[in-house]
């Protein structure tokens, strides 16, 4: 059964488009179908994906304003391996379209039910913001995956990000869940680092993710060749830091015994 996750977080720069492009190529690399849907009308996680968001003949404005199917918009990636559903700038003019359209939270629920039996997991690359767009994200999702880094003022946006999840439980999505959070950009030299990362234990338990994302130079590389951190220096910390992630990602969500073996080029 699929399962959809936002990646959502309204701090800008937290590794969410990182995110959106790196644990999607691991999951492959471990045989899951994935399908990612850039929502952010700057296009990062369409970039980043090898995709030119300036020559885009659908993308996803279309398909939330009802102009095409889902999967008439849908591309392959060459090297990442996942669907993308791609975005550019257009979406800006979206956010303001949905706002007298009929059902307007619900128009990406509607759009990918028509795709989702095909894909394992589905992602959904979040602008920095509390928008319309973010909330037919999180009115499309099963779970909320949330990256942040361990820093003084993350908290206060989490408090932000929680009180929004908990309106979207009320009105539209009643089953929405966080389905986990991912410790980015993380410094385990860095006091500050320990001393947050110990609150968010504290306050999130099993809900913060094992596995974190170091600091990477590659990480922040990778996206202007269009290529995720496994293709681009599948030895580098990035890459195997996502594919760590990745691992656990499974394990969560289909069980200890769930085969995370890589496929063959990758080992
Ligand atoms: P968001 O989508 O939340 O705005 P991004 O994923 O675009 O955040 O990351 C912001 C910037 O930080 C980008 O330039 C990205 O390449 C860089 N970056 C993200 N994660 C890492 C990391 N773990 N190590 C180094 N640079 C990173
Ligand atoms: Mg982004």
């Amino acid at each position: 059964m699929s399962q959809i996750f936002a990646i959502t977080n309204q701090k800008g720069g937290v590794g969410k488009t990182t995110t959106a492009v790196n644990l999607p190529a691991s999951l492959v690399a471990m045989k899951r179908k994935v399908l990612v849907v850039d929502l952010d009308p700057q296009g990062n996680a369409t970039m980043g994906s090898g995709i030119d968001k300036n020559d885009l003949a659908l993308s996803a404005y279309d398909v939330l304003t009802g102009k095409c199917d889902c999967e008439e918009a849908i591309v392959k990636t060459e090297h990442s391996g996942y669907d993308l559903l791609p975005a550019n700038g257009d979406l800006t003019a979206a956010e303001v379209e949905l706002l007298e359209m009929k059902m307007k939270e619900h128009r990406l629920q509607y759009a990918l039910a028509e795709v989702k039996q095909r894909y394992d997991y589905i992602f959904i690359d979040c602008p920095p913001s509390l928008n319309m767009l973010t909330v037919n994200a999180l009115t499309a999702a099963n779970f909320t995956f949330i990256p942040m880094q361990c820093e003084y003022y993350a908290l206060e946006g989490l408090a932000a990000l929680l009180e929004t999840i908990g309106q979207i439980q009320k009105v539209v999505n009643p089953n929405l869940k966080i389905g986990g959070l991912l410790r980015t950009m993380y410094d385990p030299r860095n006091t500050l680092t320990n001393d947050v990362s110990d609150q968010l234990k504290a306050h999130f338990g099993d809900q913060l993710y094992s596995a974190v994302i170091p600091r990477n130079v590659r990480l922040a590389e990778a996206p202007s060749f269009g290529l995720p951190a496994l293709q681009f220096d599948k030895s580098s910390r990035g890459a195997m830091a996502y594919l760590a992630l990745a691992g656990e990602f499974i394990r969560r969500n289909e069980g200890e015994l769930a085969d995370t073996s890589l496929i063959k080029e990758h080992e």
